[in-house]
């Protein structure tokens, strides 16, 4: 974690006010204080997001886009704001290089049957690393069996790091696609995606960047990344599940194949032809998840309110702190010590299961993850079956971390 020293200096969040636009925090779990440390499978919802769903239920709702009624133009108007705030928040030049999905794991699917499916033939190759989610992983290996292209994989290192070397080595005339996590949601590695996009390019590739885990932990500038396609999810960001976005270049955008057929998608419709809609309409079929877009953009106005180079470098503070702290459990090891690292420690404990550890933790109040965290691949890497992983939201505090060493303390008590 030697790249520690070289991010954001100090910085002062009011994190007792910041706690309390969280009504889900101010609870007891297990008559103790809730710890929410799982925030890489989805974080809590400030009050702002939560209101503006209710509010948006209470008196705008109607459907988007077909209606010349009040209702209809209010909810138009309040989901288009929203995509117009998610692509302020990326970085992206228009708003038309912003696609609603349900989340992740859809825009990859989008991308992976839309974009990459006609440009790939047999022995074609798309390359991936081992620290991908199922979400990065799946999609291709389908990808793979419909068209006979095949799945390069990229190998990492004993600290979670990928190996660049091998990849760029990786990547030649056959290479048509390369989709890459940016903060890896199961050892917390932040991989250089702008050297992998460059590196890609230059040998005619696309590239998707997975940054479910990175959007609400770091500045995304789209243009800065240098990729032709990002992915993030909401609930992951302070909004509701059920709601993403898929940024892409709009040139891209344009000549993609739609993904899904339905209304809102098309321009006209006759039984001998359809003409489709403009982006972004082209790509969202069907009545979008309206609720869930504003509250998107609800939590884009929450996180922007605080600051996001400020929430990087709280939850970087969080993060070195609990690396200091954690080694003073016995047996305990941490998976994934890149030196670029953010929001997440995955760790296991000598000789005691990850639910194990889970389950007494929750006792104490403390909600941490354990298990694959969707990334089996990565446990195969390190030779286990299983991680508890603790990982940081913009409202976690040095006394929650505190809270967790404790816990683990039992758990070792417990265990011997
Ligand atoms: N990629 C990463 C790195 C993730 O952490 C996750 C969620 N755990 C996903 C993709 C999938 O996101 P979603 O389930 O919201 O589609």
């Amino acid at each position: 974690m030697s790249g520690a020293t070289a991010r954001t200096p100090a910085h002062a969040l009011d994190i007792e006010r910041i706690r309390a636009d969280f009504p889900i925090l101010n609870q007891d779990i297990n008559s103790h204080p809730l710890v929410f440390l799982d925030n890489a499978a989805s974080s809590q919802k400030p009050r702002s997001v939560i209101d503006a769903i209710s509010s948006y239920y209470q008196r705008d709702h109607a459907n988007v886009h077909r209606g010349v009624h009040t209702l209809s133009q209010r909810a138009t108007d309040a989901y288009e704001a929203a995509r117009s705030k998610l692509a302020g928040f990326l970085g992206a030049t228009s708003d038309k290089e912003v696609v609603f999905t349900r989340g992740t794991t859809e825009a990859i699917n989008l991308v992976a049957y839309s974009f990459v499916e006609p440009r790939v033939g047999k022995g074609d190759e798309i390359l991936i690393t081992t620290m991908e989610h199922h979400s990065n992983i799946v999609p291709w290996q389908l990808l793979c069996e419909r068209t006979g292209a095949v799945l390069k994989v990229a190998p990492i290192n004993d600290d979670g790091e990928i190996k660049l070397d091998e990849m760029f080595a990786m990547i030649g005339p056959r290479t048509k696609f390369v989709s890459v996590v940016h903060l890896s949601n199961a050892l917390g590695t932040i991989n250089p995606v702008r050297r992998i996009a460059d590196a890609a390019h230059a040998a005619g590739a696309f590239v998707l960047v997975d940054g479910a885990q990175s959007a609400p932990r770091m500045r995304i500038n789209v243009a800065a990344l240098g990729a032709d396609f990002f992915a993030l999810s909401g609930h992951k960001t302070y909004a509701p599940t059920g709601i993403g976005v898929l940024w892409g270049k709009a040139e891209l955008f344009d000549e993609m194949r739609p993904y899904q057929g339905g209304g809102e998608m098309i321009l006209s419709v006759t039984f001998e032809k359809t003409v489709f809609n403009e982006v972004p309409a082209k790509f969202e079929a069907g009545t979008p998840h309206i609720a869930g877009a504003i509250g998107f953009g609800a939590a884009v106005d929450y996180i922007e309110s605080i600051g996001i180079d400020a929430i990087e470098a709280h939850e970087h503070d969080l993060l070195l702190y609990a690396a200091d702290r954690l080694p003073e459990i016995a047996g305990l090891r941490i998976i994934g010590c890149a030196r670029e690292k953010a929001g997440v420690h995955s760790f296991v404990l000598d000789g005691i299961h990850p639910h194990d550890v889970g389950t007494i933790l929750d006792n104490e109040g403390v909600a941490i993850r354990t298990g694959h965290h969707c990334a089996q691949p990565v446990m195969q890497r390190f030779g286990i079956a299983a991680t508890v992983r603790a990982s940081f939201g913009l409202y976690n505090t040095r006394a929650e971390v505190d809270r967790l060493v404790a816990g683990l303390g039992k758990v070792r008590e417990i265990f011997g």
